[in-house]
């Protein structure tokens, strides 16, 4: 892999993550850039709660390194808005992704992820046990997005509000 695509991939690595706890197919979907995501509702309607449930909080988008785009409040934590804990591992496992990245930098934060809708947030904090578990899953993404074909679809909640409905049932 060159270094172009390395660094490349290291950008979506916290989708990945995140999808690797959804559905192991569309992480690969995902990683061939077969991306329908910008068409779901779902995905749209959060950010629209991002941008009105915190409308007066000192919060900025900050792209570190080039690689990651996340939230960082005015107090240096680390957020992400989701629209439904629903999937509550995936998001934990994404923001932690998040802090364990920012450790190998040297800079240690707190996670919070906002649940909106629900009026409620978590606290997170990356102890010894999710680094092991952040490592083991970007070993997992490696394997997964290297397979020439994708996972078999496998049926569950989700898939009804799924971007890749269409494309693993229609
Ligand atoms: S529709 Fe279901 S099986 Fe297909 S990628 Fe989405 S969650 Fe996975």
């Amino acid at each position: 892999m060159s270094e172009q695509m390395e660094l490349q991939d290291l950008k979506f690595q916290g989708i990945k993550i995140n999808y690797l706890y959804v559905c192991k197919r569309k992480l690969w979907l995902f990683s061939k850039n077969i991306t329908f995501e910008n068409q779901s509702d779902k995905v749209l309607l959060g950010k629209v709660l991002h941008e009105y449930s915190y409308p007066k909080e000192d919060a900025k988008e900050v792209l570190i390194d080039n690689l990651i785009m996340i939230d960082i409040l005015s107090d240096g934590a680390v957020r992400e808005v989701k629209y439904s804990s629903r999937m509550k591992e995936a998001d934990i496992m994404q923001v932690m992704y998040y802090l364990y990245y920012l450790k190998q930098k040297g800079i240690e934060k707190q996670g919070i992820i906002n649940y909106p809708k629900e009026r409620r947030k978590e606290i997170l904090e990356l102890t010894p046990e999710y680094e092991q578990k952040v490592k083991q899953a970007l070993s997992e993404i490696e394997k997964i997005t290297s397979q020439v074909t994708p996972p078999p679809a496998t049926k569950q909640k989700i898939c009804k509000s799924c971007a890749y409905f269409e494309f693993c049932w229609g």
